[in-house]
């Protein structure tokens, strides 16, 4: 066999074509793609908006059961599938999520894809890219340095200074500035109080900018934010400020959808990148719902596993953009699946046909929770080298006593060609018109009430428990008139409980709600179920160590 290249190593071989041709295939006409170099461009908001008349093509969400921590492979499954689709005949595009940089130099590791199923340039797209989260960032500390000027010019609108909520964003790992304290220096400084940083993609600007539906959309999103309360708790929004149009002046570039290729030239949507915790990690609607304008199959990702990321992706996502999912595909690897049967990551190595059984009953519940939204669901099993056909074997048997099919796709090892037979079943489901999809709870539920929905039927936990003074500001929230707004959960990726050693399928644990928070911009309810983390440290030893640009000026280290 030959020797495996990096992903970097078959990036750079790319044969990418000039990104207006890419773009014209799609019926974009070249002066409506606005390009950022040779092999990006954002499309015009005057042509988005000259395509609504169009119909939709069908939309394919890939998510995942429980993972390991390295991925399972969601958005490699995301782009093969797309190149998968095009290459058995039909008009296919995918919509992924853009890259956060500063975790790159943390631990190495990419956002566009492996192997050969990857979006080009992936250089780019993992560091600057168009500088949409420059732009986020930017128009967020806007916000945040007009709160303190307010403050420090007299403080008309009353804020009280130890309930600022509005915190200040940077897309850098960096521990030192969670929690600071501002304004220290003397007089001609402010008033010094404690403040903090969050990383960009934890911004609800960035989660505002995902679910907006256009310019002016944004520009009222970004109004609606609660900066911080008076001392009588009642809120203060960035409105009142006046901040609203300069932000949307900042993001007016950054909400446009930008245009790159898959490794067999076909197109991609690269847009937005919300954390999948605090948020609802899902790419941008614009980019969604354009897509679905212009080309008749459109496969996007939502972050982590099927119990947050599709469980989000349709109650808010789909909710609120009125989108309508025709499939799901769940992605399973053998070796996650053994990691839900317990075995420990320095094993995930050797064939283990019982620990794969023994772990199956994750997926399983990933199946049946998708199919509670009315989406049909079919299983990609992602190969990995170490794989055994026993190990395979055995997870087709048990999905097709689960009344699903599971697909082995080998789009990693051999791009479009390893995964034409999930392509073809995609095409067979979304055609018969099967899913009739439905959100979980609707919007007139109890705040409380969709929390323990969601932990009942999606986690299977006996219920959502919370302390009264979260329940009092639920309950106050509902007051103000937010309470017809979709809950967003935060917890973690690894269990369907709140604990991440807690594997497999368990059922009857209790979730505690330790903390609620309202985005009233961004429109949804974050309940803060477990250890959140909204800025990231680094690790003892970070990647940077090792990147540097080589003699040609060439990076290297970076993936
Ligand atoms: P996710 O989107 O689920 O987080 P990714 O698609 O980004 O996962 O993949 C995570 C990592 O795993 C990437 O570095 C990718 O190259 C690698 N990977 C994905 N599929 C395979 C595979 N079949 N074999 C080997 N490595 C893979
Ligand atoms: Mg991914």
């Amino acid at each position: 066999m030959a020797e495996f290249k990096s992903d970097i190593q078959i990036a750079r071989a790319a044969n990418k074509k000039p990104i207006m041709e890419i773009g014209n295939k799609l019926g974009i006409p070249t002066e409506h793609l606005l390009p950022y170099g040779h092999d990006k461009a954002k499309v015009s908001a005057e042509f988005i908006k000259s395509v609504q008349g169009n119909k939709d093509g069908k939309l394919i969400l890939v998510t995942a059961i429980n993972p390991t921590p390295a991925g399972e492979g969601k958005t490699t499954t995301t782009v093969g599938l797309g190149d998968g689709l095009n290459r058995i005949g039909k008009k296919a595009m995918v919509c992924i999520r853009e890259a956060s940089l500063g975790p790159n130099f943390g631990i190495k590791g990419g956002a566009a894809g492996g192997g050969y199923a990857q979006v080009v340039p992936m250089e780019d797209m993992n560091l600057h890219f168009t500088g949409d989260f420059h732009a986020i960032t930017t128009a967020h500390n806007l916000l945040s340095a007009l709160i303190d000027n307010h403050i420090y010019w007299g403080n008309e609108l009353g804020i009280d200074t130890r309930r600022v909520a509005w915190r200040r964003v940077m897309d850098m790992n960096d521990r030192a500035l969670r929690q600071i304290v501002a304004s220290l220096g003397g007089v001609a400084n402010g008033y010094p109080r404690e403040a903090g940083f969050d990383i960009t993609v934890a911004s609800e600007v960035m989660a505002i900018l995902c679910l907006a539906t256009d310019l002016k959309d944004l520009e009222k999103r970004l109004g609606d934010i609660i900066v911080a309360y008076r001392r009588d708790k009642s809120p203060v929004f960035a409105r009142d400020l006046k901040a609203d149009g300069a932000m949307a002046v900042l993001l007016k570039d950054a909400i446009q959808p930008n245009l790159v290729q898959t490794l067999e030239n076909n197109p991609a949507f690269v847009h937005g990148g919300p954390f999948a915790n605090i948020a609802h990690g899902c790419n941008s609607v614009v980019a969604t719902t354009t897509a679905l304008k212009l080309a008749d199959y459109v496969v996007t990702e939502a972050g982590f596993g099927a119990d947050l990321g599709a469980e989000k992706f349709f109650d808010i996502k789909c909710r609120k953009a009125g989108l309508q999912p025709a499939a799901a595909v769940i992605v399973a690897t053998v070796r996650a699946l053994k990691m839900n049967g317990g075995v420990k990551k320095d094993d995930l190595g050797k064939e283990n046909v019982d620990a794969v059984i023994k772990g199956c009953p994750n997926l399983g519940r990933h199946i049946e929770n998708v199919k509670q939204f009315g989406v049909p669901a079919v299983v990609a099993i992602n190969h990995f080298g170490t794989d055994t056909d026993a190990e395979i074997q055995a997870v087709k048997d048990y999905v097709k006593q689960q009344g699903a099919d599971a697909i082995l796709c080998r789009h990693w090892a051999d791009g479009s060609a390893g995964i034409e037979e999930l392509a073809h079943k995609i095409v067979e489901i979304a055609e018969s018109g099967q899913s009739q999809f439905a959100p979980l709870y609707p919007d007139d539920m109890k705040l409380f009430d969709k929390i323990d929905t969601i932990v009942k039927r999606i986690y299977r936990g006996s219920e959502a428990v919370a302390d009264k003074s979260v329940r009092d500001q639920l309950h106050q929230w509902e007051q103000q008139g937010y309470g017809n707004l979709p809950v967003c959960m935060a917890k973690t990726q690894y269990s369907f409980s709140t604990d991440p050693n807690l594997r497999g399928a368990p059922t009857g644990h209790v979730v505690p709600v330790r903390e609620v928070r309202l985005s009233a911009g961004a429109g949804f309810v974050v309940a803060i179920c477990g250890e959140i983390m909204t800025m990231p440290g680094l690790p003892k030893t970070p990647a940077s160590e090792r990147i540097f640009l080589n003699e040609e000026g060439f990076i290297e280290g970076l993936f």
